[in-house]
């Protein structure tokens, strides 16, 4: 916290399979307060989430499953197939999730630091200028791979086409302020790693 009362604001990235999750567990025993984007953007999409009246007016009812909730599948295959509906999707979204997580952050006030978990920090930009360091997790892309068909079950395919549409790892690096290299760290190396940027940032 600086003398104005500000948490210091973490960009976390990394990956997927990089361990950006378990780091930001780290930092929150810590006692940093974890901001998870990507689970505001689903609580967006849930049944009676903020953007679903937008979406549903935007994309037409199709787009809304019979629970309430966004069709994700059916959105997704479109999203793939065309990319002004990406671009008309985030449009929605994207403001939302600023909004939700500045409102997380204003109840956090006080907290040592703040972690804005952003798995896309590095390809949308926009998030750059919302935190005061950014923290990378970066790993082998073999790591990345072995890591998610062990966790999730995925095909190694899958995995492989996930890391295809994210920014390549010389990039997410070159814009970090600290770059963990989670790769064969035991549970307790990562931790100290963690634990020595923490003691270096707050
Ligand atoms: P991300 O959030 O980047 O997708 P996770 O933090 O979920 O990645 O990590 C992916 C998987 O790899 C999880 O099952 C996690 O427990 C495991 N993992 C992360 N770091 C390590 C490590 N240093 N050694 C062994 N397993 C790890």
């Amino acid at each position: 916290m600086d003398a104005a009362g500000l948490s210091l604001r973490i960009g976390l990235t990394g990956g997927i399979g990089s361990g950006k999750s378990t780091v930001g567990k780290l930092l929150a025993q810590l006692g940093a307060t974890l901001i998870d984007t990507d689970q505001i953007a689903r609580q967006l999409t849930l049944p009676g989430g903020a953007a679903i009246d937008r979406i549903a007016h935007d994309f037409g009812p199709g787009m809304i499953a019979v629970d309430g909730g966004l069709a994700r599948a059916r959105m997704r295959d479109l999203v793939f197939a065309d990319a002004t509906a990406k671009q008309r999707l985030e449009a929605i979204l994207h403001p939302l999730i600023g909004i939700e997580t500045e409102r997380q952050a204003a109840a956090a006030r006080g907290a040592p630091a703040l972690v804005l978990d952003v798995p896309l920090l590095v390809e949308s930009g926009r998030w750059r200028a919302k935190v005061d360091k950014v923290l990378v997790v970066d790993c082998r892309e073999a790591t990345q791979i072995e890591r998610v068909v062990e966790r999730s079950g995925w095909t190694p395919e899958a995995v492989r086409s996930v890391i295809d549409s994210q920014a390549p790892r010389h990039r997410r690096r070159a814009s970090a302020d600290a770059v963990i290299f989670n790769d064969e760290l035991t549970p307790d190396q990562l931790a100290a790693e963690v634990h020595t940027i923490w003691e270096r940032w707050t």
